[in-house]
This record gives C-alpha cells, sequence and structure tokens, in this order.
C-alpha cells in the first residue's frame, strides 16, 4: 500500500518535489517526442493535480516544444544535471510527472500505453493494459483514470 507524500528529484539532488496524494493516472507514452527528448525508448508520465505537487528544493527550467496540432507543451528540468522531471498539461489544473523522477518507483505500474504505433519493436504489452496506437479520444479519459484507480 503506497502512502502520501511521496519524494522525488532530479539525478543531481538540485531539484526535489513531494506528491501529496495518489495520481489522477499514470500512463507509458512510446511515441517518437518522448522517445527523442529522453533519448530512450519511452517514457512513464504521472498525470497529478497541480495543487498537491510542490518544488520543495530548487526550481526547474522549462523548454517549450510545438507539437504537431500547434500546441504548445513545456517540459521541465533541472538547469545542473538536465533530468527531465515532468510539465505541464493541456488540461486545466493538472501537471505530469515522469514516474522515474520518484525514489520509490515500485508502485507506478503504468496501466495504460498511448502512441504503441511508434513504440519500440520489442516492446511486449502487458495482458489487461490498455493500448492506444495515437492519443486517446477525449471520450477515454474516464476509463484511463479508472485504469489506474483500480488496478
Ligand atoms: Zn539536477
Ligand atoms: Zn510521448
Amino acid at each position: 500500500m503506497v502512502t502520501f507524500p511521496q519524494a522525488g528529484g532530479c539525478l543531481c539532488g538540485d531539484l526535489r518535489f513531494e506528491l501529496s496524494e495518489n495520481p489522477i493516472s499514470v500512463y507509458a507514452c512510446h511515441c517518437t517526442d518522448c522517445q527523442k527528448e529522453t533519448g530512450s525508448a519511452f517514457v512513464v508520465s504521472a498525470t497529478v493535480r497541480s495543487e498537491a505537487f510542490e518544488w520543495t528544493t530548487g526550481a526547474p527550467e522549462t523548454w517549450h516544444v510545438t507539437l504537431p496540432d500547434g500546441r504548445i507543451k513545456g517540459s521541465e528540468y533541472c538547469p545542473r544535471c538536465t533530468s527531465k522531471l515532468g510539465g505541464q498539461s493541456r488540461f486545466e489544473g493538472v501537471r505530469s510527472v515522469d514516474t522515474g523522477a520518484f525514489d520509490d518507483t515500485s508502485w507506478l505500474t503504468p496501466p495504460v500505453h498511448i502512441w504503441t504505433r511508434s513504440a519500440q519493436p520489442w516492446i511486449r504489452f502487458p495482458e489487461g493494459a490498455l493500448l492506444y496506437d495515437q492519443s486517446p479520444p477525449d471520450e477515454d479519459l474516464g476509463a484511463i483514470i479508472r485504469a489506474w484507480r483500480h488496478p
């Protein structure tokens, strides 16, 4: 059973944060932007209420990227060690936290995988996971939230 707050931070320790409540959703994104941005195969993101998230040490820098649909997305980095820790969301009042930044990642298994069409060919999706070949449609947001709360 996970308890809150859960703390995390960047690689060098200049940035530290605390999350005071359970995330709204947790998902893995296999899009090529996430692959490029991290130099890795995918990103696991927790969507959290902005009010439940607090920087306890340091302040991140924000890198803005223009998405294919014209939206501008901000990603937050440690200015010293360049760890990416999450960023803005297109939804009001929420933000994302990259789950690898938490000190304890054992409770953050993503029940949802998006942009599976650009996933690395060696990825095997867990049985029962919700899979989307691109971004999920807005009408599926309820199912994505329930997938995390009732795994
Ligand atoms: Zn750092
Ligand atoms: Zn992505």
